[in-house]
Formats: structure tokens, C-alpha cells, sequence
């Protein structure tokens, strides 16, 4: 009999578990002949997560927790939970039911008959979500596909289940500094995509605001190309060549003795080329901090707590 693995990061989700686990239950009973286990991952959750995890685990032979020493991110439950599970077949799933557990029968299908390795969740559209939001998404995509060369989609959340296989070679990635979208992608294998329609979240906040949505969205860009740095190469020779014609013409018009408007059109252009060069020394200084932490070899999460089953 296949067995089912479910993670689930959660953050402050205290009003979302009852319902999810309730949902997602229900849809997983519904499926022939396999068993599961739901494995909750609490990202250092300051409500009750912890408590109502708790009970679950009690309750439930099929369900349990680990429970981090502090909130290190969603990328870092997904790997957590990506360890520790024991299924044959494992799906991420947000706890607040914008991933449908009503897919889960169809995921399965499409990996134990269709024989996909990965049955990955696309978002249809981006109801509930911000115009502005909405747009800096679509953008970023576009961007970081044109930067990276990899096939990241624009709608394609976490929500996707995969064989032990694709398991195991995700695990192999062990970087610090972790973007799920970019490692699904690297890693490669069959994926199925399924979509559904964007649901509002049934209980709760989202945990993201414009700034950490940015600085995920710039995560992913070092993480997984280099372009940028070519990229600066490209601007410097263009500025020179520039900076070589204006030179010139800056002569020029000295020997012509023309005035102080002139000396500010000249201070206008060294402070462009500055600040051209600041935020280029910035990106390289980026490249250099992810290395240093990647050679730091920190672990990517501290488990503080978790039910004895799987500790
Ligand atoms: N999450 C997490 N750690 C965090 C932020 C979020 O484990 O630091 C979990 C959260 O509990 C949820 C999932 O990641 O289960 C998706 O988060 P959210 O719904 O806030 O993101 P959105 O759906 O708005 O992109
Ligand atoms: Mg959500």
C-alpha cells in the first residue's frame, strides 16, 4: 500500500488548522488504497499553532509536528518537512486551503497511473490579491525567467506532489539559502500541472508584505542566475564609450569657456555613473554575502519540540 506524505508550514495559522485538517482528511480518505501521514511543520508560531498541533498529534496517529525554535521561513519548513517524511509520495500543501485538498486524489493519479514523477498546482488567477501585487509578480516572472534561463511559472506555487525520487534529489540540494521554485525547477523530472482557481485564504492574514515579497523575489534572482553580474560588465563598456565621447565634447566646450550650467549638466552625469556603480558593487556585495553564508554551513532550521514519533 502507497503511503501519502502531507507537509504543512505553518505560521500563525491557529484559525486555519482546524478546518484544514478537517478538509484535507476528508479528501485523503477518499482515496483507494493508500495510507498517509499529515506532518505539520510550526515555523515558530507565536499563537496556539503549537497547542491545536498538539492535540492533533494526540488524537491522530496520522499526524505530527515539529515545531521550530524560531521562525525561519517557509523554505526552511518545506525542507524540514521534505526530511523527515517517510512516504512513498509527498505533497506541500499552505495550511490555509488556497491549495484545494480536493486535487490530492488527482495529483496521486497522475503520478501512480500516468506515472509522472511530480504533479505540481497552477494557479488560474490571482483573485484576492492586490492589483499591485498582481502586477509585481507577473513582472518578476518574466524577469527571472530572462534571467536564470529556468522555467519558473507564474502561477506555480509550492502546492505539488512528487515521488520519493524527486524527494530525495531536492534533499540533495542542501544550500542556505533555499528557493523552492528555482530547486523544482533545477532538479527537473516529468511534472503534470493541474490548475485551480485562487481561493481566499479561509481564516487569518497572509505573512507576506511588499518588503519581503522583494526580497524573496531578489532571493530567487541571485540564487539562480549570474546574469546580473554580466549584466553590469555590459553597462560599464557601454558607459565608457559614452564617457569617452562626452569627454570630447566636454573639452570642447572648455576651451569655448561656456559657464556654470555647464559644470552642473557635468555633475549630473558623475552622479548617474556613481550611483550606476553603487548599486552594481551592491549586487556583487549580494553574491558575496550568499556565498559567505552558504560557507558559514549553518543549519537551515532548529527543531525545539516534536511528538515522539518522530523525533
Ligand atoms: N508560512 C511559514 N513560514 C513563514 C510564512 C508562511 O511556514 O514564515 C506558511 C503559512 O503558514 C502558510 C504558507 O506558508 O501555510 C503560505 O503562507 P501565506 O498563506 O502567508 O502565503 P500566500 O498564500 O499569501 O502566498
Ligand atoms: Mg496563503
Amino acid at each position: 500500500m502507497d503511503k501519502i506524505s502531507v507537509i504543512i508550514p505553518c505560521y500563525n495559522e491557529e484559525e486555519s488548522l482546524p478546518m484544514f485538517y478537517q478538509e484535507t482528511v476528508k479528501e485523503l480518505n477518499k482515496i483507494d488504497n493508500v495510507s498517509y501521514e499529515l506532518l505539520f511543520i510550526d515555523d515558530g508560531s507565536s499563537d496556539c499553532t503549537i497547542q491545536i498541533l498538539k492535540s492533533l498529534s494526540m488524537k491522530d496517529k496520522d499526524c505530527h509536528y515539529h515545531s521550530f525554535s524560531r521562525n525561519f521561513g517557509k523554505e526552511a519548513a518545506m525542507f524540514a518537512g521534505l526530511q523527515k517524511v517517510t512516504g512513498d509520495y509527498c505533497v506541500i500543501m499552505d495550511a490555509d486551503l488556497q491549495h484545494p485538498p480536493t486535487l490530492l486524489a488527482d495529483m496521486y493519479h497522475a503520478l501512480k497511473v500516468e506515472k509522472y514523477d511530480c504533479c505540481a498546482g497552477k494557479r488560474l488567477d490571482r483573485r484576492g490579491e492586490g492589483a499591485l501585487r498582481n502586477f509585481l509578480s507577473r513582472t518578476f516572472y518574466k524577469l527571472i525567467r530572462s534571467l536564470s534561463n529556468m522555467d519558473m511559472n507564474d502561477g506555480s506555487g509550492d502546492f505539488r506532489m512528487m515521488t520519493r525520487q524527486v524527494v530525495d534529489a531536492i534533499l540533495e540540494m542542501k544550500e542556505y539559502n533555499r528557493y523552492m521554485k528555482g530547486i523544482f525547477s533545477f532538479v527537473g523530472f516529468d511534472t503534470k500541472w493541474v490548475t485551480f482557481n485562487n481561493a481566499d485564504r479561509v481564516a487569518g492574514e497572509t505573512k507576506w508584505n511588499l518588503k519581503s515579497l522583494f526580497a524573496y523575489a531578489f532571493e530567487g534572482i541571485i540564487s539562480f542566475s549570474t546574469k546580473p553580474l554580466k549584466l553590469a560588465g555590459i553597462i560599464g563598456i557601454l558607459l565608457l564609450f559614452i564617457a569617452g565621447f562626452l569627454g570630447v565634447v566636454m573639452i570642447a566646450q572648455l576651451l569655448m569657456q561656456n559657464g556654470i550650467k555647464d559644470f552642473l549638466i557635468l555633475l549630473e552625469i558623475i552622479l548617474v555613473l556613481s550611483s550606476l556603480q553603487m548599486i552594481f558593487i551592491s549586487i556583487l556585495g549580494q553574491y558575496l554575502s550568499k556565498d559567505y553564508l552558504e560557507n558559514k554551513k549553518r543549519p537551515i532550521y532548529i527543531i525545539k519540540e516534536s511528538d515522539q514519533n518522530h523525533a
